[in-house]
């Protein structure tokens, strides 16, 4: 199939778009989305772009009962010259392949997928933003549709992109964030789906988010599920830790989820000859750290905040306060470094952007 056979419909009401200073996350929507459907028979079929609309499904649709979905995150970004680049956008389609193979969603071709994404940002380009720190988010997904109430795989399933403008996660710049470490509730277990970027991981962590914010936390650092003592992630951040000069972040167990940023930051260290190690951390490991004074910076890295120091982390009523609760070194150079890659301003020596032509 080419790229030729996608169907396009375009709008006739174009929406007002929203001041760039004023961008609320992920509640605005751009004119046009990108749809497809799956059924045995055909594999993937009838690609198109149609008016941004609500979309009609039976009651009995799969992913009402038994939650077969999965879907992916990635942003594009304005240049100061006005081009628009993508951020390792294959990267996206391949995780969203292996997160539908742990979902028993059939695979989608991630070149194609890329083609018919970058069809979509042409006619929505006027939609990117070019304000420091917005860009257009980008969110694919997949939705299981038989209308079957029997527990198993669907048989037929959606496949669309939507887009939305996004502002600057830290208007002002970035700042350090407090963190929860949770005890109590459990984000993913050993053989279970924390590897797959899968609707029930993120409403499963609520209650835990909401007692964290209770007492003034941003999110929750999780632990893993058998014995609540090495670290897993944050909400939706890959965590860092920078101890003794030495930067460490947990190792992918199966549990965590494989993030994009995580392995750019991992790659961008190695290029500047920085000592930085995956491997299994405990939580009493960082506590001692902490109490020895070795621990020298902290921050999540995930595509929505790119990276997020940390300032605070509250264990079992302990509060370990990290470099003054100021934005480490590292975390600074790190954020400059790859926002400059993204947004065009430096050079790209990893071959990460995808300009859209
Ligand atoms: C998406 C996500 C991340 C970050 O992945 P990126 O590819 O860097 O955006 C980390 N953890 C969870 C649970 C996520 O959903």
């Amino acid at each position: 199939m080419t790229i030729d056979q996608i169907s396009i419909t375009t709008t006739m009401k174009k929406k007002e778009k929203p001041s760039q200073d004023q961008v609320p996350f992920g509640t605005i929507f751009t004119d046009h989305m990108f749809m497809m459907d799956y059924n045995s028979e055909e594999g993937w079929y009838d690609p198109r772009i149609v008016p941004y609309a609500p979309i009609s499904l039976d009651p009995a649709a799969m992913i009402f009962h038994y939650g077969q979905t999965v879907f992916e995150g990635l942003k594009a970004y304005r240049a100061e010259d006005g081009r628009i680049l993508l951020f390792r956008p294959e990267k996206n389609f391949e995780r969203l392949n292996l997160s539908s193979d742990r979902l028993s969603i059939p695979p989608v071709d991630e070149e194609q997928m890329l083609e018919y994404l970058m069809k979509l940002l042409d006619i929505e380009k006027d939609w990117v933003p070019s304000t420091e720190g917005t860009s257009l988010y980008i969110r694919p997904f997949i939705i299981s549709t038989e209308p079957n109430l029997a527990v198993g795989p669907s048989r037929t399933y959606t496949f669309m992109i939507i887009l939305s403008p996004v502002g600057s996660y830290f208007p002002g710049g970035i700042r350090p964030v407090t963190i929860h470490v949770e005890e109590q509730f459990t984000r993913a277990a050993k053989g279970g789906t924390g590897m797959a970027k899968t609707a029930g991981n993120y409403s499963s962590g609520y209650q835990a988010q909401a007692n964290a914010k209770k007492e003034g936390n941003a999110d929750v650092l999780w632990l893993d599920g058998a014995e609540k003592k090495y670290i897993e992630e944050v909400g939706s951040m890959n965590i860092f830790f920078k101890i003794n000069g030495e930067i460490v972040t947990p190792a992918l167990t199966g549990s965590i989820l494989k993030g994009i940023t995580r392995m750019s930051i991992i790659e961008m260290l190695k290029s500047w000859d920085m000592p930085v190690v995956e491997r299994r951390i405990s939580i009493e490991e960082v506590y001692k750290a902490f109490l020895d004074g070795a621990i020298e910076e902290v921050f999540g890295t995930g595509t929505a905040a790119i990276i997020s120091p940390v300032g605070e982390l509250n264990w079992q009523g302990r509060k370990m306060v990290i470099n003054n609760s100021e934005i480490g070194e590292v975390s600074q150079k790190l954020y400059d470094t790859i926002t400059g890659i993204q947004r065009g301003k430096l050079e790209d020596p990893f071959g990460w952007m995808v300009v859209l032509k």
